[in-house]
């Protein structure tokens, strides 16, 4: 019997950084097939029926962008963005748009694999789909979600109503970086995208309650100009 081996497609146009890529995931076991278009990326993925995207943001003609919203149309494939510093803005619009993860140039192997790892767990969580009805825990920290309860330190902890559903949008996501869009969409609603506050005032208050220090949290990370990210481990 031959085992399965994790087929990955690389988009990207810096020829050093795919040389790079090419020597670390292969030794890692896994698969990649290497394009340096959006246009041929895309062609490579209908072929190869990859198990992740890497996507490089800025690509020469198709930028990465067009990319993932092509790609969404007829894809759930989990895909990382790579981007340098300078492309913060379509970091945000790139996880917008559907892209699961990113990571900034330079990374270092250690980050892309733990990326790879966590986005590769989403999607085998999705596709057996009832990993949802479950218990969440990292740390000291405890979500029973089919009962909405909450401990910490086998503590029960009272949330708000719009407490929980920040966090069980969170743990929704746990590892993978959430923008401060998406939980407006998903905790508020489609009528308060604009208020990127609403974020910020709810996760101090989850923050005093579920966090030792609030000011060094363990759990609720910030993702500086993103959003935030749940630890999962
Ligand atoms: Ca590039």
């Amino acid at each position: 019997m031959t085992q399965h081996k994790t087929t990955i497609v690389l988009i990207e146009d810096d020829p050093q950084i795919t040389r790079f890529l090419r020597t670390s995931l292969g030794a890692q076991g896994f698969q990649l097939f290497t394009a340096e278009t959006g246009e041929r990326g895309l062609v490579e993925i209908g072929l190869r029926k990859p198990d992740l995207l890497i996507l490089d943001l800025g690509l020469p003609q198709m930028d990465g962008i067009a990319v993932i919203k092509q790609l969404r149309e007829w894809s759930a494939l989990p895909v990382i963005v790579l981007s340098a510093r300078s492309q913060e803005n379509d970091k945000v619009l790139a996880l917008d748009s559907g892209a699961d993860d990113y990571l900034t140039k330079p990374f270092s192997i250690g980050e892309l694999l733990a990326r790879i790892r966590v986005s590769l767990r989403h999607a085998a969580q999705v596709q057996g789909e009832d990993g949802a009805g479950s218990v969440f825990s990292v740390g000291d920290l405890r979500v029973d979600l089919a009962r909405r309860r909450v401990h910490l330190n086998a503590e029960e902890v009272h949330l708000t109503p719009i407490e929980y559903r920040l966090l069980a949008t969170l743990i929704h996501h746990a590892g993978k970086v959430v923008t401060h869009r998406q939980l407006l969409l998903q905790v508020w609603g489609p009528a308060y995208v604009e208020h990127a506050h609403y974020v910020r005032i709810y996760m101090g208050q989850l923050r005093q309650k579920l966090e030792h220090d609030a000011a060094h949290p363990r759990y609720l990370l910030t993702e500086a100009g993103i959003g935030y990210r749940l630890a999962d481990c």
